[in-house]
């Protein structure tokens, strides 16, 4: 089978290897969708300090499975989730389960950029396998991870009842977050974005007003319109960058929120004035990754008609041309959130 393998910083190939062979309690996936993620593309300009794994976002097709699994049927339509809390130690009792020690030791084998991948019996125990509703389709399934980010994120800062958000970043995570935020019931939400193509996407996801960053002053000029100067409640870094998060310690109301979502570069530094944030009670909350009771969430959002998703998807490109899709997935102006097909892409 295919799979695609990270060569050298800035080279993505396509790889023969036996297809994997599922092992007691695991099972093996034929690949549908992926999602190529921002992290994905970090990786492959050497940038990030995880293991080399990439394709985190697989939908598909249940191919093979092992000894004493009973709750899933080869042919079942599923979404998979790579990293699974353990559910016993001090951090999961607390419910902060993306920052468990053990959460990213298991991972998909070889990823899921890969015509087959296995699903290690840990991801398979502890529930890192959803069923998929027949209404769900492959596009949509593939962005249920990052979709869950996103709500993990808003569950973590405690998102006030009509609250106005504004999303520094309209990529595609930063366009999944403003969509949940709204349909979770904020009254206001606003963003910056360069690429034309991308500030249409959330216009027609509802968002209420974006910005081009380029321009100075803009987003504060309308934020104090939405807002009547105090600000937001809740700023979204939606991009890895410390000026836009020193940016957003100045859009946010007294005691309001910003949340580091986007992954920042390894040794990055944050220039703020600390007494300023410490007057004014900004809270700096970071967020990393998502559990399983909130992809379930999302999952259901999704089937109540209540959180579109598969508009986002501006490409979906064949597995043998992977190094097309990480190129488009680099080009804001050109796409959205492209997504990778596999072999199970045709079963519906
Ligand atoms: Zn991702
Ligand atoms: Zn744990």
């Amino acid at each position: 089978m295919r799979f695609a393998r990270l060569a050298a910083p800035g080279t993505i190939r396509l790889e023969e290897r036996p297809a994997p062979v599922a092992g007691p309690g695991e099972i093996t996936v034929d690949l549908a969708a992926c999602g190529v993620c921002g992290t994905d593309l970090e990786k492959l300009r050497g940038n990030y300090r995880t293991a080399g794994v990439i394709g985190h976002e697989p939908a598909g097709r249940v191919a093979t499975v092992g000894d004493g699994v009973d709750r899933l049927a080869v042919g079942d339509r599923v979404f998979v989730h790579h990293h699974v809390p353990c559910y016993a130690c001090e951090v999961c009792a607390r419910g902060d389960y993306t920052f468990c020690p053990t959460y990213s030791r298991t991972n998909l084998d070889p990823g899921g950029f890969a015509d087959t991948f296995r699903v290690p019996v840990e991801n398979v125990s502890r529930g890192a396998v959803l069923r998929l509703d027949p209404s769900v389709d492959w596009a949509t399934g593939a962005l249920i991870e990052p979709a869950g980010c996103a709500l993990t994120a808003l569950r973590r800062v405690h998102l006030p009842e009509r609250a106005s958000v504004f999303v520094l970043g309209l990529g595609p995570v930063g366009l999944l977050y403003a969509r949940l935020a709204r349909s979770l019931g904020a009254a206001w939400v606003g963003g910056t974005e360069i690429s034309p193509l991308r500030r249409e996407a959330a216009e027609r996801g509802g968002i209420d007003v974006t910005v081009d960053p380029r321009t100075p002053g803009a987003a504060k000029a309308a934020i104090d319109r939405a807002t009547e100067g105090r600000g937001v409640d809740l700023a979204v870094v939606a991009t890895g960058h410390p000026a836009v998060v020193r940016e957003a310690t100045g859009l946010v109301r007294r005691a309001g929120t910003v949340n580091l979502f986007g992954l920042p570069d390894a040794g990055s530094r944050l220039d703020a004035d600390l007494q300023e944030l410490y007057l004014r009670g900004v809270r700096l909350i970071p967020s990393y990754a998502t559990t399983e009771p909130d992809l379930a969430e999302v999952h259901r959002l999704v089937v109540e008609g209540r959180l579109t998703l598969k508009d986002l998807v501006s490409h979906e490109i064949p597995l043998g041309s992977i190094d097309e899709a990480f190129r488009l997935a680099g080009r804001p102006s050109e796409a959205v959130k492209v997504v990778v097909t596999g072999p199970a892409a045709g079963t519906g």
